[in-house]
């Protein structure tokens, strides 16, 4: 396990419809639930990620001021084409309806370490995607390896190339992972495999299809369809940026 203790917030949205004078009545209550689908950056062993205190109450300065030196491609985040291919777009130019909106989660839970996802299975678990959708698969990973350990890559379910073109040939805006879905990233970065060796970088972003990478906690989504917002920082001219990823169920 390698969440946070706050895994999901359950807020109350009262919504209190104006009516006629100045009398507010409020209308109807429902409860919405929102799943924090993203990693907490911390020290870790593959990702060089640096914080420090620019300011600090310790020192008596009059504000504490954190700097954060992070790689794009580190913790949750979001990759674009402009990461496989020159001329791509960029994450700050990217529309946000592109990673926000409906989504069909695919159960692939059962998956167990080291096992090929393959077409085979998106066609039994994958039915209700739909056109338009953002696609998560959700294997319940950081549940079984703990994601601050080397055994969370080496140990990794991945997505076979024949999953990568189930994929590539659907109208979905993006695809979300909460394991690392190509089996050469584990090499990295003793290796740096060729992107025709990672189906989904090389079969999705081609494609123009969004990578969603390194999610947590997907497995607190019950259903198999949930809203999914992927909001990652406005870097210019950068191919991808760690994004803070939630799931809305109504
Ligand atoms: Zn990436």
């Amino acid at each position: 396990m390698a969440g946070d203790g706050t895994v999901f917030a359950e807020f109350t949205l009262i919504c209190r419809l104006s009516g006629t004078g100045s009398s507010r009545q409020p209308e109807s209550d429902r409860t919405m639930k929102i799943i924090d689908l993203s990693m907490t950056l911390q020290p870790h062993w593959r990702w060089n990620i640096q914080t420090k205190l620019a300011m600090d109450h310790k020192k008596n300065d009059p504000f504490q001021v954190t700097v954060l030196t992070l790689p794009m491609h580190a913790f949750t985040h979001v990759d674009t084409p402009l990461h496989i291919e020159p001329g791509k777009i960029t994450i700050d130019r990217v529309p946000l309806d592109r990673l926000c909106g409906p989504a069909a989660v695919v159960d692939l839970s059962a998956c167990g370490a080291n096992t090929p996802i393959t077409a085979q299975d998106l066609e039994q678990k994958g039915g209700h995607i739909t056109e338009g959708d953002i696609v998560i698969l959700k294997t319940a990973w950081d549940r079984k390896r703990d994601w601050l350990t080397k055994e969370y890559w080496l140990d990794a379910p991945y997505v076979q190339e024949d999953a990568a073109e189930w994929l590539a040939r659907r109208p979905i805006k993006a695809v979300g992972f909460d394991f690392p879905q190509d089996f050469a990233i584990r090499e990295i970065p003793a290796r740096h495999p060729p992107a025709t060796e990672m189906p989904t970088h090389h079969l999705l972003l081609r494609k123009g299809i969004f990578l969603i990478e390194y999610l947590c906690n997907v497995d607190q989504i019950g259903p198999d369809r949930a809203t999914v917002y992927a909001l990652p920082l406005k870097v210019k001219q950068s191919e991808g940026a760690p994004a803070r990823v939630i799931a809305v169920i109504d």
